[in-house]
């Protein structure tokens, strides 16, 4: 009882708004490390889960901004904060938004706090619930903005998942945070044509998914690639497959797509940057190129 009160004098207290399945999962996490914690949730009842683990409830948004100097937003969108913390006084507040936004909201964000007398540091979680507070699952938020911010409570942040600064522009962990879930969602497309294609077959979904897991974290190894072709302004550095020989081999993709009667939205697309790109006369080029196309 004694080691309890003692940490929680040395843990620093914080303020949550936004007990969704993100902020719910933070909050477990930094009141099981014994952080004094206030929470604020627009739906009141699910705060009480937490007050029975010992957060203080506040009944306004206002309340809880007040109660604390770090105050950490999770709701839903850019729109829910503005809405949620109009008109609150936030002078003197470090404000630590996770909201998932595009890098022109976080940077208009940070303005609007600095107006408001805070400081202001934008997150990018990457992680799912389940994930939060759990090392051994690798959960971690960007984060860009205030370093001063970042560096007085980078320990508190650090409680439900690892942190990466990752600059004082306050729109960067946005645009890492985007890039990352936009190339996984590229991932996802190639997925969803693959299960597609062999859906009328009997081949079972369970006997592709481990052939297909290894052969995306194989492919995965390209990134380091493109990432040099691109410091290096040549794309033919280390290509082991030309685009003249890719662009020569999607006809197979796109029949095989047919044979099987499966759409080739998801892949049409990404195929027609590929051509656009040899018919520029890439051919002896990586697939890198298409990066410039979508450049301009
Ligand atoms: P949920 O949909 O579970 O919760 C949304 C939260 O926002 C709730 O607390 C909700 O309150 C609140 N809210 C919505 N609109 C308003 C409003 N107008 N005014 C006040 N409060 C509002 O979302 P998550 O908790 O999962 O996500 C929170 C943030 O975390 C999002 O920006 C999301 O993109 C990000 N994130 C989520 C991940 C996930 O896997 N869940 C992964 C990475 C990032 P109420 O209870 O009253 O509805």
């Amino acid at each position: 009882m004694a080691q309890n009160s003692v940490d929680s004098v040395s843990k620093t207290s914080l303020t949550l708004l936004g007990l969704g399945a993100m902020g719910a999962a933070l909050a477990r996490t930094w009141l099981a490390a014994g952080h004094p914690l206030t929470v604020w949730n627009r739906t009141a009842v699910r705060a009480e889960p937490l007050a029975v683990q010992g957060a203080t409830v506040a009944a306004t948004p206002a309340e809880a901004v007040a109660a604390n100097r770090l105050v950490v937003v999770c709701l839903l969108d850019d729109d829910s904060v503005e809405e949620a913390l109009d008109g609150v006084d936030l002078a003197g507040r470090d404000v630590v938004n996770l909201v998932t936004s595009t890098p022109g909201q976080a940077r208009a964000r940070a303005a609007w706090a600095h107006e408001r007398g805070a400081r202001y540091l934008d997150g990018g979680i990457m992680a799912v619930p389940p994930m939060i507070g759990v090392e051994a699952a690798g959960p971690y938020v960007f984060y860009s903005g205030s370093r001063a911010l970042f560096d007085e409570h980078g320990d508190t942040l650090a409680v439900p998942a690892g942190t990466r600064f990752v600059g004082e522009d306050a729109g960067f962990a946005a645009l890492y945070d985007v890039a990352l879930l936009s190339a996984m969602y590229g991932m996802f497309a190639g997925v969803a044509h693959a299960f597609a294609l062999i859906g009328k077959e009997t081949v079972a979904p369970g006997d592709l998914a481990p052939l297909l897991t290894s052969w995306l974290h194989a492919m995965a190894g390209s990134v380091t690639r493109t990432a040099a072709q691109l410091e290096a302004g040549d794309y033919t550095l280390g290509v082991v497959s030309s685009l003249a020989m890719q662009v020569a081999g999607t006809p197979t993709f796109l029949r095989t797509a047919a044979e099987q009667g499966v759409s080739a939205e998801l892949l049409a697309p990404y195929f027609e940057l590929m051509a656009r790109r040899l018919a520029e006369g890439a051919g002896v080029e990586d697939l890198t190129g298409v990066v410039d196309l979508l450049r301009r």
